[in-house]
């Protein structure tokens, strides 16, 4: 079957490789010059199914106020960019924001994130690919008593879920991450979670595609996706800057622009995309700098460790597609890097970055089928889409193969907005 990808980022590249390795004719198609340009570009590092955490759940819309209030404000909203695709998607998502729906979403996230993390260890096992990998779990540190205390209701879940996590003091931080030693003072405590992992999504994605060349998958870049194709119920082509390309199968792994395609065939999916910014700066003293991730739970913005750079990662603003590097958004994540890691690195020699999430209402990703029997996406994964890649890609690649699937599909495709 000769299958087409609409996107190289990490998705539509994850997509590709496991569709190659069932025996498919490949060809992804991207605008950028080559792969991981957007979204998959530079964000926090963090593999991370112990963080697969909704956005929306019981409490947020107050908390999410207080946020926009702070100094240094992890979450933002460009009021001047509100539409009613922005109004409808956030009232979808405030309709998340209740016990039941926080807790089945964050099942599901955590169903293919875990997965996605085993998909991790077996592909390093099979490929000798170079991206910063480290395997040295995840930390959170908490500025606030207060913080600890409302983390009670996630640890159950973690519990439940059975997923391993470990509360820790000061000093127990300390042990994990040294360099916090000289800070210690403005935190109160963490939650580690062992098994998450952490890397440079970039060099993962571009070595990745390199492996899916070696199995014969065509990389079709410079190529502007224009509309999708249908007849007689089927999708036929693709119209793109270099004109009509047809197959039997296509794929959408297009993040926050999978909605624009869809809509030229009549599917609508609440993906939005949820504006980030990050760091990316030298490592000027190894002594002062983090060992792997450590996540600043009052500013919501992650710090990781790189070979010999730091990725500093986070912020949340509706901005519609606006792409602006906003000079007053950076000040958190300027703040947070040398707040918490001071004389690690020149924060003048940092590199400043944004990217949209894609992100669906229940921060669960879109996976499987659609109404054409040969159109399916892999889009949607939102703030953990690099966590989710592998684990997502495989799921999609075994459903396009009609194969049965590793993990259960319960809630993973588009029918769950519809049914
Ligand atoms: C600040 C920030 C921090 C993050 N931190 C983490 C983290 O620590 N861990 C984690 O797991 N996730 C993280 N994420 C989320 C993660 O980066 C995304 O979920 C993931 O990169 C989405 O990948 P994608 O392949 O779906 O989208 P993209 O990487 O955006 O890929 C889509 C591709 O489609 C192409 N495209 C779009 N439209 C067209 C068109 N019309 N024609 C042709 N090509 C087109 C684009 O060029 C692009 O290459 C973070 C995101 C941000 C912004």
């Amino acid at each position: 079957m000769h299958v087409i990808v609409l996107g190289g980022g990490v998705l539509g590249v994850a997509s590709a490789w496991y569709l190659a390795k069932a025996g498919h004719e490949v060809t992804v198609i991207d605008r950028q010059d080559s792969v991981a340009q957007e979204t998959s570009h530079a964000n926090a590092g963090m593999i991370s199914p112990g963080y697969s955490t909704p956005w929306a759940g019981p409490g947020v819309p107050l908390k999410a106020i207080g946020w926009m209030l702070q100094d240094l404000a992890p979450f933002m909203i460009n009021f001047k960019e509100l539409d009613p695709f922005t109004l409808s998607w956030m009232t979808k998502m405030l309709a998340n924001c209740n016990t039941r729906s926080y807790q089945r979403n964050k099942g599901r996230m955590l169903r293919i994130a875990e997965y996605s993390r085993d998909c991790f260890v077996d592909l390093r096992k099979e490929l000798n690919i170079d991206y910063d990998s480290r395997q040295q779990g995840t930390l959170q540190v908490f500025r606030k008593e207060k913080q600890i205390k409302d983390l009670q209701k996630d640890i159950k879940v973690l519990q439940d879920l059975g997923v391993e996590h470990q509360s820790l003091d000061m000093d127990g931080c300390v042990e994990f991450e040294p360099a916090l030693a000289q800070v210690r003072h403005k935190f109160v405590g963490g939650l580690r979670l062992p098994g998450d992992e952490t890397g440079d999504c970039f060099k993962f994605t571009c070595a990745l595609a390199k492996e899916c060349e070696k199995l014969g998958v065509n990389f079709l870049m410079k190529t502007e996706i224009q509309q999708l194709n249908e007849h007689n119920g089927k999708i036929v082509s693709v119209q793109t800057s270099r004109g009509m390309l047809a197959a039997d199968s296509f794929l959408v792994a297009l993040g926050s622009y999978s909605v624009q395609t869809l809509n030229t065939v009549g599917i609508k999916i609440p993906v939005y995309p949820i504006k980030g910014y990050s760091l990316t700066l030298p490592i000027e003293d190894e002594s002062k700098a983090p060992m792997s991730t450590i996540m600043d739970e009052t500013y919501k913005i992650a710090v990781t460790r790189f070979e010999d750079r730091i990725r500093v990662g986070g912020t949340a603003e509706i901005a519609s597609y606006n792409m602006e590097l906003n000079e007053k958004r950076r000040a958190s994540v300027d703040f947070v890097v040398q707040d918490m890691f001071p004389g690690a690195t020149d924060i003048n020699k940092a590199e400043f970055w944004t990217g949209l999430r894609p992100m669906t209402p229940d921060s669960t990703p879109i996976l499987g089928g659609t109404k054409f029997d040969n159109l399916f996406l892999n889009t949607g994964h939102g703030t953990l889409g690099w966590t989710m890649s592998l684990g997502s890609a495989k799921f999609v690649a075994d459903v396009m193969s009609k194969r049965a699937t590793e993990i259960d599909p319960e809630g993973l495709s588009m029918a769950r907005y519809y049914g």
